[in-house]
């Protein structure tokens, strides 16, 4: 079985060791989740069926193409969240969709992807998913859409892009040239274009938690901004004068995955 790796891992992994150790390795969760995805949900829904199911037989659809699609997902919502979803999506066909003389059918919609690597004969699987594949002359562009207030660049993008793009590579047998991430409540887009850069970048990642893992090393503690928002603090004896023992019941350090492909 090999030893499941995604983007949010290894930017945890980046920041510090330690953090990931208590994450992954030894099970401890973190405190609940934020407010209710329903309406993000609904509106990623939207995005998909309003792309999958389209004919592709005229140039483009028209906005009431849309608002069908996003009748189709209202049924969790509230009467605020309905009108505040449309308004959104509306935003979103007069910016990204009218403007266009032709809308695209796209390679993938809401696909997850799976990629594997090895370093110090430990198997690595790379998980992702992305919101939308596009073919653009020829070159792979990924969308994300996001539906966070403000329009801002991922803590650790780098990391991101170089595993879509180690990911899309083994898939699709071609090179993902660009990032876009649409902010629908913004109605921003932000675009990275990736490069080896970011591919060698998590692969030295990928090669250190392998050497890591391999010799069951010490998970050091790597103190910074991100600690404000740790949800380990307590526990750490780098940032926590008196630190709480850790939970009862966590797992302990796995070696697992050690084992395999040996
Ligand atoms: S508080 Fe800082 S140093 Fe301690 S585990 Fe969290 S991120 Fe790491």
């Amino acid at each position: 079985m090999a030893y499941p790796l995604s983007a949010t891992k290894l930017v945890t992994y980046n920041q510090c060791p330690q953090a990931y150790s208590f994450r992954y390795e030894r099970g401890i969760s973190l405190p609940g989740a934020f407010g209710s995805p329903d309406l993000g949900n609904a509106l990623h829904q939207a995005l998909a069926i309003a792309y999958r199911d389209w004919h592709y037989n005229d140039h483009k659809p028209d906005w009431e193409w849309f608002e069908s699609c996003w009748s189709l997902c209202v049924a969790k919502l509230s009467e605020r969240q309905i009108q505040d979803g449309r308004s959104i999506l509306q935003g979103y066909y007069r910016d990204f969709v009218a403007p266009l003389a032709v809308m695209q059918r796209p390679l993938g919609i809401e696909a997850k992807i799976k990629a594997t690597v090895q370093f110090e004969n430990i198997e690595f699987s790379l998980n992702g998913r992305y919101d939308r594949l596009d073919n653009v002359n020829g070159k792979l562009e990924l969308i994300d859409y996001k539906t966070t207030k403000t329009a801002s660049t991922p803590e650790s993008v780098d990391i991101q892009l170089g595993l879509y793009a180690i990911a899309l590579q083994q898939v699709y047998q071609q090179s993902l040239k660009r990032v876009s991430l649409i902010f629908l409540r913004a109605g921003e887009v932000l675009s990275f274009e990736v490069n080896d850069d970011h591919r060698q970048k998590v692969r030295s990642l990928i090669a250190e938690l392998a050497l890591r893992l391999r010799a069951d090393d010490e998970w050091v503690p790597k103190v910074g901004g991100h600690c404000d928002r740790c949800g380990f603090a307590q526990y750490c004896a780098a940032k926590t004068e008196k630190p709480e023992p850790l939970p009862e019941g966590e797992r302990k350090l796995r070696l697992v995955q050690l084992a395999l492909a040996v």
